[in-house]
């Protein structure tokens, strides 16, 4: 983070502005709305200005910049358009620790002013650390249709009843559900609509309606994290991410992806590395149970999709036999993503007409694949968790008839900004796996399919890891 966004309390506190043309008269408005004490300085000041000082609103001092202008201010803005006077404002300003902006030299300023998008009380700053205000004006227009006009209102209403629900919901988790519940349901809707007295007397009742000392039912639901890429979350994923009370992850599941769980939930780490499971799969099993019988929304966050293998089937059963409720959200299975982002479609009329996922975990090196059926014409082949066994897998497959020059991929780490994409043969494999430190996850795609991958590649990323080793 190169800024640490802040909200300041300028009321009655004084403002300097140096400069008083158009530029710096934008800048006083914002000051003004946050009710600050404005002093403009400039030798002349533009129409703008000069209208406000007339009217009360600001101060004009018709004089050249002078340090000892700035003593006891708050917070100073240079909106000049003379570099040197700009540079003499920063200087006094950081001498005496005064928290200042220059308009268009970041050099100069100790704060830059975000794009705002404003539903007072509350208020979205946007920055992108003064990298490109544009962009940050193009996100500030985004928020802008996202977040409804009425956002303002209803957080005055919510300040009207917050001690009264309080008061009636000792339990914080219920009291958070029940705002949650009210902040996206009919209540919310009235006021956008602005029928705020009828709001109000709606949001009373419910308030009246609930004993709020019950613990509430918790609820578990088992979600689909995708492959890597946060963008590949279903809007469901990101939702139950948003709003949980705590997140039980894999180790599968992107830091992109685990950046986007509600900031105060709690996580926990739940591991599943090959033979070094974290936590054992059946004590997984009862935390959730156990989370939820405390009354807490729990997202048991998968890699990929919960239902191919992720066990997700046999941790919803133990829910099931303990009466909690659940709910399922599927994710894109790493098979998708990473042929996806590879650009090996998976099925293809002149390659392959059908595609099978099946696990390369062996149980302890044995093979108990059912190798004939996987070795099929026209048949695409995806091994999940394949590159331990990537000799017998290769082995195997020849021995059972499938020609050794067919086509293989290795995706590893796939749709991320790290992901590897190496090609080969059912002969060549292993030893690419060797010599290219090919590490997990990694998917392994086979047959002819992969031939496609030269001509519709598409995705090939600067990775991350890569910038400071190489
Ligand atoms: N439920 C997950 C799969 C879990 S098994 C899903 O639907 O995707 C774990 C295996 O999935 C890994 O060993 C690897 O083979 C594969 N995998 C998961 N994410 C991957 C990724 N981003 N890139 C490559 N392989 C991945």
């Amino acid at each position: 983070m190169n800024f640490l966004p802040i909200f300041l309390d300028l009321k009655q506190r004084s403002c300097a502005v140096i400069g008083g043309g158009e530029v710096a008269s934008r800048k006083v408005t914002l000051l003004l709305e946050a009710g600050a004490q404005i002093t403009v300085y400039a030798p002349t000041a533009g129409e703008t200005i000069r209208r406000w000082a007339a009217d009360g609103k600001v101060r004009h001092v018709a004089q050249e910049f002078r340090p000892e202008l700035l003593d006891g201010c708050a917070l100073v803005i240079a909106a000049t358009d003379d570099k040197t006077v700009n540079r003499q404002v920063s200087d006094a300003a950081k001498a005496r620790n005064i928290p200042v902006n220059v308009v268009d030299q970041p050099n100069l300023c100790t704060f830059i002013m975000p794009s705002i998008v404003d539903r007072s009380p509350v208020i979205v700053a946007v920055s992108t650390g003064g990298s490109s205000p544009v962009l940050a004006r193009l996100i500030r227009a985004r928020l802008e249709t996202l977040i409804p006009a009425g956002y303002g209102r209803l957080a005055k209403l919510v300040v009207k009843f917050r001690d009264m629900v309080k008061q009636r919901f000792t339990n914080p988790t219920s009291r958070r559900q029940f705002w949650e519940e009210v902040l996206q349901g009919p209540v919310a809707e009235l006021v956008y609509t602005g029928q705020d007295a009828a709001a109000e007397k709606a949001l009373q009742q419910r308030i009246e309606a609930v004993d709020g000392s019950q613990v509430p039912v918790g609820e578990v639901y088992l979600v689909g994290g995708g492959p890597g890429d946060p963008d590949l979350l279903t809007f469901r994923a990101l939702h139950l991410m948003q709003q949980a009370d705590v997140v039980v992850y894999d180790r599968l599941v992107s830091p992109a992806v685990l950046n986007l769980i509600r900031r105060d939930a709690e996580r926990i780490y739940a591991g599943k590395e090959r033979d070094n499971h974290a936590i054992p799969q059946e004590d997984i099993n009862h935390l959730l149970v156990r989370l939820a019988k405390e009354g807490k929304q729990v997202v048991r966050l998968k890699g990929g999709d919960p239902f191919i293998f992720g066990r997700g089937g046999e941790e919803i059963d133990t829910l099931a036999a303990e009466g909690i409720p659940f709910q399922v959200v599927p994710g894109i299975t790493a098979a998708a993503g990473c042929a996806a982002y590879a650009g090996i479609p998976l099925t293809h009329r002149d390659y392959a007409q059908s595609v099978v996922f099946v696990t390369g975990h062996l149980q302890d090196g044995t093979v108990n694949l059912n190798w004939k059926a996987l070795v099929q014409p026209g048949q695409t082949i995806v091994f999940y968790m394949g590159l331990h066994g990537i000799d017998t897998i290769c082995r195997e497959l020849i021995r059972h008839g499938m020609p050794s020059s067919t086509l293989a991929a290795l995706v590893q780490q796939g749709t991320t900004r790290n992901q590897r994409v190496l090609t080969g043969d059912l002969k060549t494999l292993p030893s690419i796996v060797d010599k290219a430190h090919v590490k997990a996850p990694t998917l392994i795609i086979v047959g002819d399919v992969v031939e496609l991958h030269g001509r519709l590649k598409w995705f090939e990323p600067i990775a991350e890891d890569q910038a400071s080793s190489d």
